[in-house]
């Protein structure tokens, strides 16, 4: 990234520096170690650059257990962090593990503000967060962020770890916990037309939403990101290969115009011993779009969803990062694909999996 000669505003930064090993392996002293480790190293390689990041499920111990109060990873990490973070920020990060701050652009007049959220306070396995109906305070806060983002006439970019939405690869399942995935959705609708992009990552894999609103018309773009790890579980016959990227987006109105994702074929640098970073794919001419705005990807997964569709394949293969071209998702596992880009909502998703014998 460092050596493609392109102009970097900023990195985004969706978090999980801890290896993904048993609790036991790990400690508070361990994992803090860790993100310190991972932050200065940024920092080294790209000393000038703003830096966005977000907390993972992982950048906690033991793990997914974030609280709705400060802590001792909290306050750590805000230290890490602070060259990067105005005070604001810093502030609510000791308290909740989110923040929002705001881009300077040298170009646009018009402010682009990042939101931070901690989602990994709505995560199922997070035992912390059962029977709260807003963890930290952090809906209430959100909704107040973006209400005055829409008066002030800002654009906002919402990072986070864990992704809303279901999870592509498994039927009906939510990565956060469905309630609280309906709320997220409903003020991401809400406020639609002040969010220009959402970015995520969790999944270790490369996927694309769209959210639809109530009239069914596409309002936003989001992407999850894939990882620079692997990650296999024994119910998956695919894995990753690491991957990093690049947006474009219009330096005036901050829209989304594409994106360069690169790859390491992870048994090609075992073998010879050396990393190759390639680029995959850019995404406006993989996918025949004019642009990543919602309503170039709702025609985007259109096409994906015809029947024995190419471009679906090519999907595929990028979602699992050119891990490997033999492995082949057809039947459920496209309707699983195909109902998670465009339905984020319980109704509308359930809907669409009922369906799926029509359209299939
Ligand atoms: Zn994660």
């Amino acid at each position: 990234m460092k050596d493609s000669e392109q102009q970097v505003s900023f990195m985004i930064w969706t978090g999980d520096s801890p290896p993904h090993v048993p609790v036991k392996e790990l400690s508070t002293k361990l994992v803090i170690n860790i993100i310190g480790n991972m932050s200065s190293t940024i920092r080294n390689f790209f000393p000038d650059l703003q830096v966005f990041p977000a907390l993972g499920n992982h950048d906690y111990w033991p793990q997914d257990q974030l609280p709705v109060t400060t802590s001792e990873v909290y306050n750590a990490v805000a230290d890490f962090w602070k060259p990067w973070l105005t005070d604001e920020a810093i502030s609510t990060f000791r308290k909740g593990g989110f923040y929002t701050q705001l881009f300077e652009s040298s170009v646009s007049s018009q402010p682009l503000r990042i939101i931070s959220l901690n989602t990994n306070l709505y995560y199922s396995p997070n035992s912390v967060t059962v029977n709260i109906t807003d963890p930290a305070n952090q809906l209430a806060w959100l909704d107040g962020i973006l209400e005055t983002s829409s008066q002030k006439k800002e654009k906002v970019y919402i990072i986070g770890h864990v992704p809303v939405g279901y999870l592509p690869f498994a039927r009906n399942t939510t990565a956060i916990r469905e309630y609280y995935n309906e709320r997220l959705v409903k003020i991401f609708r809400k406020y639609s037309g002040v969010i220009a992009g959402q970015f995520f990552g969790h999944t270790h894999r490369d996927s694309i939403m769209v959210l639809l609103d109530e009239e069914e018309q596409p309002v936003n773009s989001l992407f999850v990101t894939p990882a620079v790890t692997p990650v296999k579980n024994v119910w998956q016959m695919e894995s990753n290969n690491p991957g990093v990227r690049l947006y474009q987006y219009d330096l005036l109105n901050y829209s989304l115009l594409d994106l360069w994702q690169f790859y390491l074929d992870l048994r090609d640098a075992n073998k010879k011993n050396e990393s190759n970073w390639k680029l995959e794919y850019i995404l406006t001419k993989a996918y025949g779009v004019e642009d990543l705005k919602p309503e170039s990807l709702y025609e985007m997964v259109k096409q994906l969803s015809v029947p024995h569709s190419r471009l679906f394949e090519q999907y595929y293969s990028n979602f699992i990062v050119s891990y490997d071209k033999t492995i082949v998702c057809e039947g459920g596992c496209k309707t699983c694909q195909i109902c998670a880009i465009q339905y984020l909502d319980y109704s509308s998703y359930t809907d669409c999996i009922k369906q799926e014998a029509l359209w299939r």
